[in-house]
């Protein structure tokens, strides 16, 4: 049994990793991390029995003892906050860690995995945009594999095998386009937020759907490319295609382009991710070719998804910049998510704050939390003064 840890236990992908796990039968779940999901937590716990566990706060240590106390589980070990999520992504049984939780809350942890030179399944794609250098540099050094979770990362990874780098002229991200793929400028900023949470092919947690939104998250994804496969912001390419069944494509020096295919269902690369190099049985329906009636492909909409243009600027300006924008960005989605701006402000925000921002290098743990939480106070205050402005 290898030996796995889990961060971001009950979120979609952790619980969709879970399955795929017993599905596989050959994991051994030895820590598991979460946030405040204390009843689906204690339900992983009671299903799993990891050694070790780690919740957000010192109130759900206790919340979480006394769930399993009614229960007849043997109770972990349980950790909280970031020292307790670093505890779980580096337990020493732990082989592989998969990166599940959401936004920057998981890069110290993960970066720990990784300077641990355990293999990394990384869906949390925000922990490579923010420190992309760093986490790369820790990785060569270690000896750490980084496997992309991320579907359209899984399929170019999967495209890639037994290529050469030099032989690729470009990779082609694949974007469904979200819920306003159709949708006019107004439309987009009179969104409500049950429509910007509606999309149309993945159920996913909120902020990746908002950011699925915007194209913020397509524009996260060029800049994790980067990092997991080396290749500069020119070469990495998007385009739309709103049946998200080519999870995307590499485009060969000589016009040969390869797709990789699937049902939209993420079990798919997380199982990938666990198993490679080696490929087993799936848990899924296979892909139905003859009920495809198309496969259509569009370019993206710069002008009415600026998120997308914002990543591919902070791409070329580099060093501290990506940190900046996703830092930004994860205020400005939960601001959406309260009530207090609207969707097309999201974009407003961030590119704000970008343009206060002179960018400095990337390549020290301080230089990038600092950059982070600087532009975290600059998208408060200019959401605190639209609010007041209102
Ligand atoms: P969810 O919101 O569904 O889950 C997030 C997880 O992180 C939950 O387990 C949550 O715990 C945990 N978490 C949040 N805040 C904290 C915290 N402060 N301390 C500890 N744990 C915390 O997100 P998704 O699963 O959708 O996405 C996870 C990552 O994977 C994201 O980076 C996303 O971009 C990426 N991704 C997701 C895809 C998907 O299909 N969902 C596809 C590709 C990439 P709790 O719920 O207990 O509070």
């Amino acid at each position: 049994m290898k030996g796995i840890s889990i961060l971001g236990s009950t979120g979609s992908i952790g619980c969709n990793t879970l399955k795929v796990i017993r599905h596989l039968g050959d994991f051994r779940v030895v820590a598991m991390a979460a946030g405040r999901n204390i009843e689906k937590l204690a339900e992983q716990i009671a299903t799993f029995q990891p050694e070790l566990v780690s919740v957000d706060s010192e109130e759900n240590i206790d919340e979480l003892t006394l769930r399993l106390h009614e229960s007849s589980a043997p109770i972990p070990e349980i950790l909280c906050g970031a020292d307790g999520m670093i505890a779980v992504a580096t337990h020493n049984d732990a082989e592989t860690v998969v990166s599940a939780t959401v936004g920057a809350v998981g890069f110290v942890p993960t970066l720990r995995a990784i300077e641990a030179g355990k293999r990394i399944a990384l869906a949390n794609k925000e922990t490579l945009v923010m420190a992309g250098e760093l986490m790369t540099a820790a990785a060569k050094r270690s000896g750490a594999e980084i496997l992309p979770v991320d579907s359209e990362h899984n399929a170019i990874h999967q495209c890639l095998r037994g290529e050469r780098s030099a032989e690729v002229k470009r990779l082609i991200l694949t974007a469904s386009g979200g819920p306003f793929r159709e949708k006019s400028k107004a439309e987009i900023a009179a969104a409500t937020r049950e429509e910007a949470l509606n999309h149309p092919n993945w159920s996913m947690g909120d902020k990746i759907t908002i950011d699925s939104a915007t194209l913020m998250n397509k524009g996260l994804e060029v800049i994790e490319a980067k990092w997991l496969f080396g290749f500069d912001s020119g070469q990495i390419s998007v385009i739309v295609h709103p049946q998200s069944v080519v999870h995307s494509m590499v485009e060969m020096v000589d016009g040969s382009v390869i797709a990789q295919m699937g049902v939209t269902d993420m079990k798919h690369p997380i199982q990938y991710a666990l198993t490679y190099p080696e490929r087993e049985k799936g848990c899924l329906a296979p892909l139905d070719l003859g009920g495809l009636s198309r496969l259509t492909f569009e370019e993206p909409d710069f002008d009415r998804f600026p998120c997308l243009s914002l990543a591919y600027e902070a791409l070329r300006a580099g060093g501290t910049m990506p940190a900046v924008l996703n830092a930004a960005n994860e205020i400005a989605v939960q601001a959406f998510l309260d009530g207090k701006v609207g969707l097309s402000n999201i974009a407003k925000i961030n590119a704000a704050v970008m343009g206060e921002h002179s960018p400095t290098a990337a390549d020290s743990l301080e230089g990038v939390l600092s950059a982070d939480k600087w532009a975290r106070s600059r998208a408060i205050m200019r959401i605190e003064r639209s609010v007041a402005a209102v």
